[in-house]
């Protein structure tokens, strides 16, 4: 027995709405509909005062007080200390970054020392441990010898770790600081830095602590992407891909024209790719804020089968963009075998993930292992299995209830 929920945004998603350098628009026109104008005069005059590149695309999220923008360039990294000095009075930042990235944290402790900013560099080790209590509180009690108060502001520069863990340390010090995510890795340029869950892990549970911590401001400079090693680089594009499946077959076939620039990493694309990731993600932030209507599930395409390959395979031995990249192709087969699609949706999201070079075939593992994690997901209400699936190309629905049986026979056919 299935039992359906339809995940329908409460307003159709428009794609036009990745505007070309509103910074000033944008602060000026809080409501959703300004969104929608853009003003070339006013754009290019931002940028002719602040002496800016002009291929900078901004989204902007908007959540009432918590609103704010994302800009997505291409070497603006060192724009940040004036981006930020220009829209906000700052006289401390907190840095925090970690080792493989300091380099990229430089530029922007530099950007903000020019800028008149007195900073302090918080350096973690690089991966995924770092998320955690410990880490936490070396941090507290680095930002307290360091002078910080309620005015500083921390920057998070680096991948998913760094921005949740970062994130987390900005929610609690002193009740709340602002903070500015400046992504480096593509899963947190298209996914984590937008939409403010931060947090660390409890040993055996991941992400257990945390808070919903809006940022301040994004900036995301796709140069930086260059010194992504490839299988990190790859584990972003399946995140953007799920967003074509789930919200956009647009930009599914946007994706599909575009793998050879994709691989590449070619500018160009990745801004506009970027833009409308973080666009769609916000779409579903503004409409789910805190998780309580169960519309932000619909991100979650994919993820069911995902963190049971990493939990039973052991986290680290796939990245999560590949368990993902995995995990889609079993959600597609079942919907197939449900009968909600037609074979056709699953096979142009093998042929678009085995272009990017992603893996789509269940790695070795036992399903009875594989259907227990699947059951203990924190996700999961009462131990019943519920699957985000798609019914056609750009929409998906949350479905209860799924017969263990049918998961298995998807299992063995994606092996
Ligand atoms: P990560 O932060 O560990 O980065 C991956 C690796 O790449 C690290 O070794 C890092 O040092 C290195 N790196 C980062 N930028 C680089 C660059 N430009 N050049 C060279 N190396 C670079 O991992 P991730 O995949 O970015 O993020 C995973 C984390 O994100 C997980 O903890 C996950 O829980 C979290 N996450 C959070 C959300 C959210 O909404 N908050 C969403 C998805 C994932």
């Amino acid at each position: 027995m299935c039992l359906e929920i339809q995940v329908e945004l409460p307003v159709p998603l428009d794609h036009s709405l990745v505007r070309r350098c509103e910074e000033d628009v944008s602060r000026q026109n809080s409501q959703r509909s300004s969104l929608h104008r853009t003003s070339a005069a006013v754009c290019a005059g931002f940028r002719r005062r602040h002496n800016l590149n002009d291929s900078t695309l901004t989204v902007h999220v908007n959540l009432d007080q918590r609103s704010y923008d994302i800009a997505i360039g291409t070497d603006n990294l060192s724009d940040i200390g004036q981006r930020y000095s220009s829209q906000w009075p700052l006289t401390h930042a907190v840095v925090i970054t970690d080792t493989n990235v300091q380099s990229l944290a430089d530029v922007v402790t530099s950007s903000l020392q020019q800028a008149g900013v007195r900073t302090t560099l918080c350096l973690v080790p690089a991966g995924e441990p770092s998320k955690s209590i410990s880490e936490a509180s070396r941090l507290w009690d680095e930002l307290l010898s360091q002078g910080t108060d309620r005015k500083s502001v921390v920057f998070a520069v680096g991948g998913g770790v760094i921005g949740d863990l970062a994130g987390f340390i900005a929610a609690t010090f002193t009740r709340g600081l602002n903070f500015c995510q400046v992504p480096t890795t593509l899963l947190a340029q298209v996914d984590s830095s937008v939409g403010g869950k931060v947090g660390i892990n409890l040993t055996g549970a991941k992400n257990m602590v945390g808070a919903f911590w809006q940022p301040q401001y994004v900036l995301i400079d796709t140069e930086v992407l260059q010194t992504l090693p490839d299988r990190e680089y790859r584990s972003g594009l399946a995140e953007v891909v799920k967003y074509g499946v789930i919200l956009d077959a647009d930009f599914f076939a946007y994706l599909e024209s575009n793998v050879e620039r994709l691989k590449e990493r070619d500018a160009d694309v990745l801004r506009e790719v970027i833009a409308r990731c973080c666009r769609l993600k916000a779409d579903v932030v503004e409409a789910d804020e805190r998780e309580t209507s169960g519309l932000r599930a619909v991100l979650n395409y994919g993820h069911t089968f995902a963190h049971a390959f990493e939990a039973v395979l052991g986290y680290g031995e796939l990245l999560h963009g590949e368990a993902v990249s995995i995990g889609m192709i079993c959600a597609s087969r079942l919907a197939e075998s449900l009968g909600r699609i037609e074979p056709s949706v699953t096979q142009r999201q093998q042929e678009l993930l085995v272009g990017l070079q992603l893996p789509i075939q269940v790695p070795d593992s036992e399903n009875e292992l594989l259907i227990d994690a699947m059951k203990s997901d924190k996700k999961t209400e009462h131990g019943r299995l519920r699957f985000v699936l798609p019914d056609r190309l750009g929409h998906v629905e949350l479905v209860s209830g799924v017969e263990t049986s049918e998961v298995i026979n998807t299992l063995n056919a994606c092996r």
